[in-house]
Parts: C-alpha cells; sequence; structure tokens
C-alpha cells in the first residue's frame, strides 16, 4: 500500500440497510474495531441515519457518508438531497455513481459528473463508482468502458477538485455476489484508472488520489487485494454489516 502516497479508505456501503437505531448499534460495535489508525474508516448509511451515525461517532476518527447526493442545490426535486444538507448534517463523504444506481434508478455518466460536482463544492469528499459489466469483461473491453467512465466524471474537474476525490472500481459482476475480482484484476483496473487520472492531471495528483476496489470484498480476500500496489481501500457492502468481518478488513488495510 502507498500510504506515504495517499491516504487508505475502507468505506462500508450499508444500502437500504439499517434503521438509525440499529445503526447505533452497528456503529457501537464498529468503534472498538477501529484503534490503531493507519486508515481511514467511513461509514455510508442511509439518508434516515446520518444524523444519529455523526452523534455515535463524534468521539472518534469515523467519518460518515452517504450513498447519493442530488446535483442542483435546492427547488422542486420530490424526495431528493442536497450536497448542502449533507454537509449541515455532518457528512464527510459520499458515494457517487454506484452500480446500483446506474442499474435502478437511471444513473448516467453525465448525473455522475454532475453529482461529483455538487459534492466536491459543497466540501464533500465524492466516492465516484466505476466498473464493467460481465458481458463487458467478456468482451474485452473493460479499458474502454472504464476509462470512458472516468473521462466523464471527472469532466470539467480540476486537478484541485480530482486531488480531494476517491474512486472505487466495482466490477458490476462483483457487487452482492460472492464473486470476486482476483487480486491481479482487481490492481490492472486500480492501475488503468491511476494512468488514465495521471494523463487527465498529471503523475502527481494522480498519485495522490486513493483507488478503492469494491466487489464481494471479504474477510478472506481483503488482505490479498489490499496488498496491490494501487489498491488503495475497498468500498465494501455485505461485509461491513457484519462489524466481525469489516473489522478483520479494517485490519488488512492498516498492515
Ligand atoms: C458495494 O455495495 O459497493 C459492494 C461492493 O457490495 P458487496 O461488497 O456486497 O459486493
Amino acid at each position: 500500500m502507498n500510504r506515504d502516497l495517499r491516504k487508505t479508505i475502507i468505506a462500508g456501503n450499508w444500502k437500504m440497510n439499517k434503521t438509525p437505531a440499529k445503526s447505533k448499534l452497528l456503529i457501537d460495535e464498529i468503534i472498538p474495531l477501529c484503534s490503531g489508525g493507519g486508515c481511514e474508516v467511513v461509514l455510508c448509511v442511509p439518508f434516515t441515519s446520518l444524523a444519529t451515525a455523526v452523534d455515535a461517532v463524534k468521539s472518534t476518527d469515523i467519518k460518515i457518508g452517504a450513498q447519493n447526493v442530488h446535483f442542483e442545490a435546492s427547488g422542486a426535486y420530490t424526495g431528493e438531497i442536497s450536497a448542502a444538507m449533507l454537509k449541515e448534517v455532518g457528512a464527510g463523504y459520499v458515494i457517487i455513481g454506484h452500480s446500483e444506481r446506474r442499474q435502478y434508478f437511471g444513473e448516467t455518466d453525465e448525473t455522475v459528473n454532475k453529482r461529483t460536482k455538487a459534492a466536491l463544492s459543497a466540501g464533500i469528499i465524492p466516492i465516484v463508482c466505476v466498473g464493467e459489466h460481465l458481458w463487458e469483461r467478456e468482451a474485452d473491453i473493460t479499458e474502454e468502458v472504464v476509462s470512458k467512465q472516468i473521462k466523464l466524471a471527472f469532466a470539467g474537474i480540476d486537478a484541485a477538485g480530482a486531488a480531494k476525490t476517491v474512486v472505487a472500481y466495482e466490477p458490476v459482476w462483483a457487487i452482492g455476489t460472492g464473486k470476486t475480482a482476483t487480486s491481479e484484476q482487481a490492481q490492472d483496473a486500480c492501475k488503468l484508472i491511476r494512468d488514465r487520472l495521471a494523463a487527465l492531471y498529471g503523475k502527481d495528483t494522480a498519485d495522490s488520489i486513493t483507488i478503492q476496489y469494491g466487489g464481494s470484498m471479504n474477510a478472506a480476500n481483503a488482505a490479498e487485494l489490499l496488498a496491490k500496489e494501487d489498491v488503495d481501500g475497498g468500498l465494501i457492502g455485505g461485509a461491513s454489516l457484519k462489524s466481525e468481518d469489516f473489522g478483520v478488513i479494517i485490519k488488512a488495510a492498516m498492515i
């Protein structure tokens, strides 16, 4: 891990799980697992749990994140949440362009770009998700697909903004399926992303950007994935809801 160049970040994506009361119980289990430093731990909870979560971690180094943000500042967007709203409640991170949002909620590369800009403007760190479908990997177009997603997500964002952004490489075929990318596949894709970022912003900026792997990361495979040079952490779904497993992943990232 290149801790001297960039931050290692382990982020849990709780998806649509946990009421506020249940969030508090899980956070209380996670807090003692985070001592020791060496990596940033982020819990991306449902909107309704944000305030509870922020309060629960207030005397720790754990950061709280949301799972989506609207790109407009305010107005007639029923059901949406703005970046300023997230900021005020205490969210430090927000996941943007998760494959489930692309698949079920019409998220596009264009809206990913707009949401990323909105988060950056509010001082919230975007975790921008990219990754190919199984058919795209089988058609040997992973490089084209991921390169295009990166180019469009970062369109109009300057180097200072890019340096504040986290990228999560999440092959769609590995999310929630129990199928993990091999550590070589994860390394190759994260390196590809860093090369694309270097082409856009220069090597120094690209070297400073945290690039996570996500897709069925768990207690058994985390150490091998996190040992790869360009894998700077993980975005973890299922295993982040089990404190024991999440604790093992955090420890693997601290080594
Ligand atoms: C995710 O939700 O971003 C994810 C990677 O899920 P899982 O770890 O369950 O595959």
